[in-house]
């Protein structure tokens, strides 16, 4: 009996720090809608830049030719490029590359989650030190993230506080400033010890053999300027035919991404450290690594990109998308495989990931509303997908849309119920805390 008691209190537990994490994170999500309200008046060219945006992915995605003019003109540029074709190829470059070090510092980058980068490195003894914040919290609370560019958007400040508290053996207060400050300083310890940096690309620029970095935090160029050595990972999909296209995606990711018309840092790289000030000789590593390494990880891309499903790649990983999508709101990264969310990261990993199950039941819970795709700044037709991959499953017997119908009310039956019970949950835990004078 007390067995059976104490197992239901933990399923309450559960339940409601689930419900206060997908609370946490719609606050979150509320701060950026009201950001991109005040600020899209300031983007007076907002339509003709999407339309710009578009016609560079369809250039560019499954383009054979300017993946390899890329690849050229970034060897030319003293760049070392691989090609990997699977996510087993990508980290086993990696590990090569790394050697013997034992310490590696990293940036937030949603291909190394794709590939399972950090476990499969810490699994050889590797030591990985997320340097993003959020993908730190992430990190040190063995968590999962909630959004591509906001990883920890579900944590409250307690959360975080309390997973931060463990890490360090002492009590840490719940404030941003407290929590930051804490976090920066054992990071930049790891960052000044390690030699080798690993990022993601942003995009990578075709005709200038560039690489483009943005972000917020300034880590990003820290990890890029170790001295030995910084291992890229990007998709073949981040390819853009030059500068201009890759600026132009940037100002878009970041508006939809957090609201904001910049980003505090920029960086593109085309080549590595060096000068040959002393009588011409070539000195590589002046204040930066003496080598740069790109790995180009296909993963299945190739295929999508032959496919009726093509447009997928299209995606620039803003997250308008999860931000817009009722079902995200209410189920939160359930609504997803890993890090990747919402109806568009569970028909990515139903094409490219070794998760379909889980997959397969996420997309069941895509209630075929059309947000993503109204919001999306590519009008990128999720819901079709979605759609097509459920037909397309064995257990589904009746006609196509006869099917389609009977999927639609599920969803939103599940929906309500699920949305129901998230609320009472919410209103319960107020009510508690309101009697207990909190
Ligand atoms: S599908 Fe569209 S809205 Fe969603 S992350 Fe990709 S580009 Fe952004
Ligand atoms: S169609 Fe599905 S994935 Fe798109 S917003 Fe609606 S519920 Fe979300």
């Amino acid at each position: 009996m007390g067995e059976l008691a104490s197992h239901s209190e933990r399923g309450s537990s559960i339940r409601l720090k689930k419900a206060r994490q997908i609370q946490a994170m719609r606050k979150a999500f509320n701060v950026v809608r009201r950001r991109q309200r005040a600020n899209i008046r300031r983007i007076t060219d907002l339509e003709d830049r999407k339309k710009r945006l578009r016609q560079a992915r369809e250039k560019a995605i499954g383009n054979e030719a300017l993946l390899k003019q890329a690849i050229e003109n970034l060897r030319q540029n003293g760049i070392k490029v691989y090609r990997a074709d699977s996510q087993e190829e990508a980290v086993s470059l990696v590990i090569s590359e790394i050697d013997d070090n034992r310490l590696v510092v990293k940036s937030k980058s949603n291909l190394t989650k794709e590939i399972g980068l950090t476990e499969a490195l810490e699994a050889v003894g590797i030591e990985v030190i997320e340097t993003d914040i959020g993908d730190r919290i992430i990190q040190l609370g063995g968590d999962v993230p909630s959004h591509p560019t906001g990883p920890a958007s579900h944590l409250t400040r307690y959360d975080i506080a309390k997973i931060l508290s463990a890490h360090l053996g002492k009590t840490v207060k719940p404030t941003a400033q407290a929590i930051v400050e804490l976090i920066r300083d054992e990071i930049s310890a790891y960052i000044n010890k390690a030699t080798i940096g690993i990022t993601g690309a942003n995009a990578i620029a075709a005709e200038d053999g560039a690489i483009l970095l943005l972000h917020n935090e300034g880590n990003i160029i820290q990890v890029a300027m170790r001295p030995e050595k910084h291992i890229v990972l990007a998709g073949i999909d981040k390819i853009y035919p030059g500068i201009e296209e890759a600026l132009n995606m940037l100002k878009l990711q970041t508006f939809y991404a957090t609201g904001a018309l910049a980003t505090s840092f920029l960086n593109i790289i085309a080549g590595s450290s060096q000068t040959a000030d002393i009588e011409k000789q070539l000195i590589k590593g002046v204040h930066g690594p003496k080598e740069i390494c790109l790995i180009l990880v296909d993963n299945h891309r190739s295929d999508i990109a032959r496919s009726e499903y093509k447009e997928l790649l299209y995606c620039i990983g803003c997250g308008q998308c999860l931000l817009v999508c009722p079902a995200y709101i209410v189920y939160g990264n359930r609504f997803g495989v890993d890090s990747q969310l919402g109806g568009r990261g569970l028909v990515y990993s139903v094409l490219s990931l070794e998760a379909p199950a889980r997959a397969d039941d996420g997309l069941e819970l895509c209630l075929s509303c059309r947000k993503c795709q109204q919001h999306c700044p590519l009008a990128i037709d999720i819901p079709s997908m979605v759609n097509k991959l459920r037909l397309e499953k064995d257990t589904k017997v009746l006609e196509p849309h006869l099917q389609t119908a009977y999927d639609f009310v599920r969803a939103h039956i599940e929906w309500v119920g699920s949305a129901i019970q998230l609320e009472a949950v919410l209103l319960i835990a107020r009510l508690l805390r309101l009697s207990a004078g909190d």
